[in-house]
């Protein structure tokens, strides 16, 4: 009797396991069903054809044509990869990357990271049989600095290049002058629409493929006024419609992850109240930090009799396509990068969308029906405020990593390098300047040691420096652990509102000895490491798991490449923490700030007034440090330090002595801010390092 009661388990387990392969075959065979329908499908002959004329192409479609996704196959099916080159598709953002690899994957039916893979920093999913790589235009910039030649590639697809990242404009210029001594190299730049002209002129006259379009017309309605306050005008847009309107999902743009998290928690509450006759709105957030697995929750459809709608960053302007939707909410903001070369400073801000963006945004509820978008601005607004195009980042941004690496590269001149749009010589300059000022390159703009160590590194050239100085103080150890920590996000701890003064309890506990936020930074991980990486730990000490884990990471990646530039990995032994400190301040005395009034600091170099962030474990100690270097700057209503750090002002003559001279420091702490203020900035007006040393600019 056991042995038949076994017999039909195992029939049930074998049923069960036919079951699943049916069930397999069909969801592949709908897959490729549904690659048929995209628009790039018709055209695959004549785009294969005209690949295998042109070593350079520009390929134009509408966002959703399926470039990302299918050309990639359409060139491994076609043999491209055949000689054991692979294909490269780069793209300018992480999520979109990883979310097309693991789509592409999945229409192939091969396991991600084995013929289909993904590369970002920090990150590799990628094996000795990957034939198609999807990665971030930075990961290939980086590659290219150990492969000059590309000589892995056989293709190199430089996709979303509309987007215009810095190392999009970078890889461009590279790849152009790669292909020319390398006549097997072929080469597409693919964009959504705009630029197409720009790029072909760039790439000489290159031919441009047009993708036509499937675009639905789309309704777009303004606001009538301008709107005090978006999110609270976004949410009550996406209620009413979800109210009115005939079913078809939501798309509302946001500026970042705390916005979207914001925006989620209202409608969650407003939505509960609605009753049983209202369908179900399934709302799903999207942004480049949300955990990998949740990313993925944006592409299911939402169950029958449901709606569904995608909180989104940028991201899904043209970077991912969301099927289903047929209503845009816009609120026409985003946050971008902006950059003062006079101050040095670089801050992310909630700025007016262009003109450009707007139009691909209400074109994302076009795309499988007649659309609608709702434009939380006035119309007048959109013609005459808003910029035909967004500036390019190479031009609103802090060049010093990317000089760098050019630098590493062997491209000394600087200023004939092939860009698409030049960045302003005065940000060129100052990239020049702080490099030197870190010790990478020397009077003459050549990359030092130092330089060249700082350049494999893949992190911003003062963090690099740190951990370079850090050999010298005998302490890479630390440093490595708190550069991992600082890299891995700025989502360390958690506040629960419920168990808020428990949490600020908590982790007031890491910065015990005052000793800074670096070094805080460092306990945890100590810390956290010692408890065996303990679920529980993170819990009582209100500590994120996934930041710990991606910081694990991260610092296995930069043990290896510390071990490449020849550092030697040693430790102080938790005992000479200044140590730690003057190796920090070793990269960044650029940011450092001296007390001035109760509550607020002057940075020292450019005499901007800015405050401790409250995040930080020295925002609550009375009398606060005279002298400290923080990590950045973070713009609200305020500028804001954050991780920051005691110091001695001695160590920045040891640490920067042709930046910082003995009287730029003894600046006395002011009775009346005015009268001294203008006194103390004249004594802080120092010699620049010569600049006419620098060559060519
Ligand atoms: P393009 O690059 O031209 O904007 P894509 O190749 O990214 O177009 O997208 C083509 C189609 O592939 C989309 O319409 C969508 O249906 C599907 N798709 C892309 N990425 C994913 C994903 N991660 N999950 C599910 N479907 C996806
Ligand atoms: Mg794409």
């Amino acid at each position: 009797k056991a042995a038949a009661i076994a017999g039909t388990e195992l029939e049930d387990q074998t049923d069960e396991l036919g079951d699943e392969i049916d069930a397999k075959a069909m969801l592949q065979r709908e897959l490729q069903d549904q690659r048929k329908t995209l628009p790039v499908y018709k055209f695959k002959d004549e785009l294969l054809k005209a690949i295998a004329e042109h070593q350079i192409i520009i390929v134009v479609g509408e966002t959703g044509s399926g470039k990302t996704t299918q050309i990639p196959q359409y060139l491994h099916e076609a043999g491209y990869t055949a000689n054991g080159r692979k294909i490269a598709c780069t793209q300018p953002r992480r999520v979109a990357a990883i979310s097309v690899a693991a789509r592409v994957a999945q229409e192939m039916g091969v396991k991600l990271g084995h013929e289909v893979g993904y590369s970002i920093r920090f990150e590799d999913c990628t094996s000795e049989k990957t034939a198609v790589k999807y990665m971030t235009d930075g990961m290939l910039l980086r590659e290219f600095l150990g492969e000059p030649d590309m000589a892995s590639y056989g293709v190199v697809i430089v996709d979303e290049a509309h987007e215009r990242s810095i190392s999009t404009d970078i890889l461009l210029g590279l790849v152009k002058d790669v292909a020319r001594f390398r006549p097997d190299l072929k080469l597409l730049i693919s964009s959504a629409t705009l630029n197409a002209e720009k790029f072909s002129d760039f790439f000489d006259m290159a031919p441009v493929f047009k993708i036509p379009g499937r675009r639905y017309n789309v309704d777009i309605h303004y606001t009538v006024a301008p709107e005090a306050d978006y999110v609270d005008a976004a949410v009550a847009t996406v209620l009413q419609l979800h109210v009115t309107q005939p079913p078809g999902d939501i798309l509302l743009f946001l500026t970042g992850q705390e916005e979207i998290e914001t925006v989620e928690e209202i409608l969650r509450r407003r939505t509960r109240g609605l009753g049983t006759k209202i369908a179900e709105l399934v709302i799903c957030p999207i942004y480049a930090n949300l955990p990998t697995e949740l990313q993925t929750k944006i592409f299911e459809p939402a169950p029958p009799d449901a709606r569904k709608v995608v909180l989104a960053t940028n991201i899904a302007e043209t970077s991912l396509t969301i099927d289903g939707i047929s209503y845009v909410v816009d609120p026409g903001f985003c946050k971008v990068k902006s950059y003062s070369p006079r101050t040095g400073t670089e801050v992310l801000l909630v700025q007016p969308i262009s003109k450009a963006s707007a139009d691909q945004r209400a074109g994302r509820s076009g795309r499988t029906g007649p659309g609608k978008c709702f434009r939380l601005f006035t119309e007048h607004s959109y013609k005459e405020d808003m910029t035909d195009e967004t500036v390019p980042e190479i031009q609103r941004s802090n060049l010093a990593s990317v000089v760098l690496s050019l630098k590493a590269l062997g491209i000394n001149d600087l200023v004939s390098f092939d860009f698409v749009d030049p960045p302003a010589s005065e940000g060129l300059l100052r990239a020049l300047e702080d490099l030197f000022a870190l010790g990478a390159l020397n009077s003459r703009g050549e990359l030092t040691k130092t330089g060249r160590r700082m350049a494999e590194l893949p992190l911003d050239p003062m963090l690099a420096k740190a951990i370079v100085a850090s050999e010298r103080y005998g302490c890479s150890e630390e440093v490595l652990t708190i550069a991992s920590m600082l890299s891995a996000g700025n989502a360390v701890f958690y506040r629960p509102k419920d168990r808020a003064l428990i949490a600020d309890a908590a982790r007031q506990h890491f910065n015990a000895g005052s000793a800074g936020d670096h070094v805080a930074l460092l306990n945890v991980y100590t810390e956290w490491e010692r408890s065996g990486h303990s679920a529980q730990w993170c819990a009582d000490h209100f500590v994120q798991p996934r930041t710990m884990r991606r910081a694990r990471d991260v610092r296995e990646q930069l043990e290896a490449l510390l071990e490449r530039v020849e550092i030697e990995r040693r430790s102080c032994s938790g005992g000479d923490l200044d140590a730690v400190r003057k190796a920090i301040t070793a990269g960044f005395f650029r940011n450092t700030a001296q007390r001035w009034r109760d509550g607020f600091y002057r940075t020292l170099k450019t005499w901007r007034t800015v405050f401790v962030h409250p995040s930080s474990g020295m925002a609550r100690l009375d009398p606060r440090p005279r002298w400290v270097v923080y990590h950045e700057l973070v713009e609200t209503s305020n500028e804001y330090m954050r991780q920051v750090t005691e110091l001695k002002p001695e160590w920045l003559l040891e640490v920067a002595p042709h930046y910082y001279q003995e009287n730029n420091l003894d600046a006395p702490e002011p009775k009346k801010a005015k009268a001294h203020e203008q006194g103390a900035a004249v004594a802080l007006e120092k010699p620049s390092p010569s600049l006419n040393d620098f060559f060519d600019v």
